[in-house]
């Protein structure tokens, strides 16, 4: 395959900092240098335990600049299934929103690294006109993370792109299941794109993702597909109205528009909409309630994470573990008992005395 063009962000290699040059990283990208941000996320994103602790100290020096305030960034998740033109549906939006002087920053959760060390989205050439202007920051998700990894790459991000003045923060991800509820989980609105014509189970579209939609955008609605795109978006239009949550959702929502990313038309009232159900929630507060209870969501994760790195960690577990399995495989052992007797020998070299 032909080596495609690297975009101007594509992440530079991480390298160690000192304590110092953590704090300078800080101050240079909530300076906004798009260097340093693109620096910043490459350490995020690392597994290595260096790594990780200076990924800790900068978003702890960085702080909840960017989480609330005047710096607080409008996070929006996309979601579709491939083909039905997020790239394009995003470089569209982008576009316009550059225009209007918005900083745009574009992040992609893909679900396929974690599993198989390749990349659904991040390997396109994509969005090359919007990566090329001086306000739009794109990163294409990282190639290789641990399992769980993509989520907490990504929201660490968000709060790395909203520390360097990015107004509007725009997160892509392919609709393949668990990607859209993390999605969801770390957004303020949740768009879903569908192709013209088929119901969603057709579009391999799973009920809680319709659920957990605000906007439901039916796509390329031009030329020979218009007239199919406009009825989907009818067929939508009619079930959503049955599904709005009166504390969070205005009258009108959740709301099927089409658009086209392909002319632009529909583009601009897409995001009217997703501004006019943002404003009206961060007026009622909501917004705030749901980006406490993402918090409170994202340390339970955090720690359910690092209770499994714990436990799996400790080289007497790890030695005790493919024996035991074997045992499971067997069916000489239960796969509770064993549990019970892994971390029965953990406890006790935790607790030497008790
Ligand atoms: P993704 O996989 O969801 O990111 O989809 P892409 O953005 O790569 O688009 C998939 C294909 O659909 C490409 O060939 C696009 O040119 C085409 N496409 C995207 N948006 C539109 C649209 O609004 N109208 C039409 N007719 N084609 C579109």
């Amino acid at each position: 395959m032909p080596k495609a063009p690297e975009p101007p962000d594509t992440p530079p290699p991480a390298d160690p900092a000192s304590a110092e040059d953590v704090g300078k990283l800080a101050d240079r990208l909530t300076g906004g240098d798009r260097r340093a941000l693109a620096r910043a996320i490459t350490l995020v994103e690392s597994a290595r335990p260096d790594h990780r602790r200076q990924a800790a100290r900068l978003l702890e020096r960085i702080g909840d600049r960017g989480a609330s305030g005047s710096r607080a960034a409008l996070r929006v998740g996309l979601s579709g299934t491939p083909g039905v033109g997020k790239s394009t549906f995003i470089e569209a939006l982008g576009a316009s929103l550059v225009e209007r002087g918005e900083k745009v920053a574009v992040l992609a959760v893909d679900p396929s690294s974690a599993l198989s060390g390749g990349s659904i989205l991040g390997d396109k050439t994509r969005m090359e006109r919007l990566s090329r202007h001086p306000r739009a920051f794109i990163r294409p998700s990282p190639s290789r993370c641990e399992p769980g990894g993509a989520a907490r790459h990504t929201r660490e991000a968000i709060r790395l792109v909203e520390a360097a003045g990015f107004g509007a923060v725009l997160i892509e991800t392919v609709g393949v299941g668990q990607s859209e509820a993390a999605t969801a989980g770390m957004t303020d609105v949740f768009v879903l794109l569908l192709a013209p014509g088929g119901g969603d189970e057709l579009q391999g579209v799973k009920r809680g993702v319709m659920e957990s939609a605000d906007l439901i955008v039916v796509n390329k609605a031009d030329g020979e597909t218009l007239a199919a795109a406009q009825a989907t978006c009818g067929d939508y239009a009619g079930a959503l109205r049955l599904m709005r949550r009166r504390d969070r959702d205005p009258e009108g929502f959740p709301k099927a528009l089409t658009a086209s990313a392909l002319t632009g038309a529909g583009v601009e009232e897409v995001w009217a909409a997703i501004r006019e159900l943002s404003d009206w929630r961060r007026a009622r507060g909501w917004r705030d309630r749901l980006r406490a209870e993402q918090a409170r969501l994202w340390l339970r994760r955090a720690l359910e994470r690092a209770a499994v790195e714990t436990v799996t960690g400790d080289p007497a577990v790890s030695a005790a573990l493919p024996e035991l399995e074997r045992a499971v495989e067997r069916g000489e052992i239960l796969p509770d008992a064993a549990v019970d007797r892994l971390l029965a020998g953990f406890r006790g070299r935790q607790n030497p005395r008790r």
